[in-house]
């Protein structure tokens, strides 16, 4: 590694640390990254992984919000058709784009945050329907 100086703080102490395991969270998931070396500033606590262990922490972090997409894709195409609603439909009444909900069901698309604690709500309380569609 080049670098000499913390790109963070700019304290010269970097210091070098092997074979750790490190955890990323990313929607209330969690996973454990073994095996990690690079170095670490002694001043901040700012890490710099070397070129492997960046790859590999790097590939564990995507793999987190693909796995994230799939399950949020799985739940809202499950609760649609729970509701009986098509895609159109279900675009209809969260206003998105007419093929907001194909795009949402095939992982391309994470809806927002509104379109998903409103089908949860649904999901539990699918009576309410009748007053919005
Ligand atoms: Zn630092």
């Amino acid at each position: 590694m080049k670098t000499k100086l913390c790109g963070s703080c700019g304290a010269d102490q970097l210091a070098p640390f092997s074979n750790e395991t490190f955890e990323i969270e990313h929607g209330g998931q969690t996973v454990r990254v073994a095996g990690l070396s690079g170095k670490r500033c002694t001043a901040c606590g700012e890490v710099y992984f070397d070129a492997k262990s960046a790859k590999k922490y790097a590939a564990a972090g995507d793999k987190l919000v693909l796995d994230e997409r799939e399950a949020m894709s799985a739940e809202i195409r499950r609760i649609r058709k729970r509701l009986g609603l098509s895609q159109a439909k279900a675009a209809r009444i969260t206003g998105g784009g007419h093929n907001a909900f194909s795009r949402y069901e095939r992982g391309e698309a994470m809806p927002l945050p509104a379109v998903v604690n409103l089908f949860r709500l649904l999901d539990k309380h699918p009576d309410l329907l009748k007053e919005i569609a």
